[in-house]
């Protein structure tokens, strides 16, 4: 007994400090260590049910399932059917196991345990101790709440370990999140690689990297936009195609307030195919008739040395020395205003003296197919040579100009008109009416738009006013005059 309330003692010391799980088992152990000694001593004395600790009960039962002793009744008269109770079949079984169950005549939840006790003539008992369960059940939330307490301060230990040893990462985050920040502010500054880390120094390399490529997207994205809002802003004058060099423009001194597309540079392929040359509109004329001449095809020399591209020389009929552009054309593709795309037989194209379909219909020149009859090359040679020479000592090719600066009106020749009217060497500012070739207007001397339209107004009244003959000036003018 002395033993048994050691064990009890003992009992309530592991409990106090236990966490549940482990007060439970320990109060099991107890139980199954509490009956064994009970079923030992009664074993060697044969009967032990009185002084029990009021918070156990004993039973002994015999292996008919009768009651024969219990501390709790003084009276035992042969309680029946002790058999079926789960904790005695184990303990039947040699296989004792601690049972929780309801206890009806004790109206509360209580742990059994029985032990099978062998006596020397093949006889036995079972010695079963029961406890009330409240006994658990008060340490157990006891120990419940030093549980929680344990778990909240060692939550608390590990969010703020946790946030110190997570500081210098959720540092670098939040430096990201700042840097990512700033770049959309367009004020973007480099993370600094303050890490210890060496993946998130280099996650964080990378972001600068990416920043870094990504602002200079964006300021270039920035500038394509300033500049197309510039150009869209300006476009107040339209768009003009200029497949050429400019060659026979007038610009306003004031400049164009549109956009001027410059296609030649990009688009001046020549193809010769038998007697034909297929040449897209950028084509040089020069280039033109040269590989006219290498193809030894003759018919193109008159335009060896106009200076300008296949799809101006197709609008303008462009021609000198008594071959045009309407001699030698097959066809020619055209872009409409819609965008549709024509290929317009020669016939169709309407080409007159320094007119065409084209110009007038105001369509862009895509390529053309030129026909020439083949002859001798050297002959070819010959005549450009010759039509240089011609160009070279009566046009004043040394000085810039748009070329004839007039058209030809009908029988007449404009330079001689002008000559006649005596308007030779005659000046307006910079411009000058060239004296070498009375047809040219040339930029003597810095010549301004203003000086050269001032000098054609001159030059139209003058004729008009001594030969009634109306000049037409053939220099397109582009921009406000
Ligand atoms: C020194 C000199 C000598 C010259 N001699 C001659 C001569 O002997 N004979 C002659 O005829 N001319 C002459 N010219 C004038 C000029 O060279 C020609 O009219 C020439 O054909 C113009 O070609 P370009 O490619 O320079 O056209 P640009 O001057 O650029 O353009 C002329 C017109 O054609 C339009 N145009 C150009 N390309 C296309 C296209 N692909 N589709 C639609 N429209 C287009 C332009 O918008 C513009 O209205 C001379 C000029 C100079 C400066």
């Amino acid at each position: 007994m002395v033993f048994y309330i050691s064990c009890t003692f003992q009992f309530y010391n592991v409990f106090g400090s236990s966490a549940g799980n482990s007060v439970y088992e320990s109060e099991c152990n107890n139980l199954i260590q509490t009956t064994k000694v009970v079923a030992n001593i009664y074993k060697i004395n044969g009967a032990l049910t009185k002084d029990v600790d009021s918070q156990y009960r004993i039973s002994i039962i015999s292996k008919d399932g009768n009651v024969i002793a219990d501390s709790y009744l003084d009276e035992v008269s042969s309680l029946p059917n002790h058999l079926n109770r789960p904790e005695i079949i184990k303990a039947n079984e040699d296989e004792p196991l601690v049972f929780i169950r309801h206890s009806d005549s004790l109206d509360c939840d209580m742990f059994f345990y029985a032990e099978k006790i062998n006596l020397s003539d093949g006889d036995y008992f079972f010695v079963r101790i029961s406890s009330p369960a409240s006994n658990f059940i008060s340490y157990l939330k006891k120990s419940m709440v030093i549980a929680i307490l344990i778990l909240i301060i060692s939550s608390i230990i590990a969010i703020y370990l946790s946030s110190k040893v997570s500081k210098k990462v959720t540092q670098q985050f939040s430096n990201i999140k700042e840097s990512i920040k700033c770049v959309n502010d367009e004020k973007f500054s480099k993370i600094k690689l303050d890490n210890d880390y060496p993946e998130i120094r280099s996650i964080v390399q990378e972001i600068n990297d990416l920043e870094n490529k990504i602002l200079k997207q964006i300021n270039d994205a920035k500038f394509e936009q300033n500049k197309l809002s510039s150009i869209i802003a300006n476009i107040n004058e339209g768009i003009l195609v200029l497949n050429g060099n400019g060659s026979n423009l007038l610009v306003s001194d004031e400049g164009y307030r549109g956009v001027i597309i410059q296609l030649y540079r990009n688009y001046g392929d020549i193809t010769v195919k038998g007697n034909e040359i297929h040449a897209t509109a950028g084509a040089l004329l020069s280039q033109i008739a040269a590989a006219a001449k290498n193809a030894s095809l003759t018919g193109f020399e008159f335009a060896g040395g106009i200076p300008g591209t296949l799809g101006g020389a197709v609008v303008m009929n462009a021609g000198a020395y008594g071959g045009e552009m309407k001699d030698v054309l097959k066809e020619v593709t055209v872009m409409t205003a819609a965008g549709e795309i024509l290929v317009l037989p020669a016939e169709k194209l309407e080409m007159g003296y320094r007119t065409s379909l084209v110009k007038t219909k105001g369509y862009l020149v895509l390529s053309a197919v030129i026909v020439l009859e083949q002859g001798n090359q050297e002959a070819i040679k010959a005549r450009m040579k010759e039509l240089t020479e011609q160009r070279v000592s009566k046009q004043p090719l040394e000085f810039p100009s748009a070329g004839s600066t007039f058209k030809r009106p009908e029988g007449y020749f404009a330079g001689k008109l002008i000559m006649d009217a005596g308007l030779r060497g005659y000046q307006t500012g910079g411009a000058q009416v060239s004296e070498k070739h009375c047809g040219f207007v040339i930029n003597k001397d810095n010549a301004t738009a203003a000086d050269v339209c001032r000098l054609l107004r001159d030059v139209q009244d003058k004729v008009k006013e001594q030969f009634g003959v109306t000049m037409e000036p053939e220099v397109k003018r582009v921009g406000r005059f």
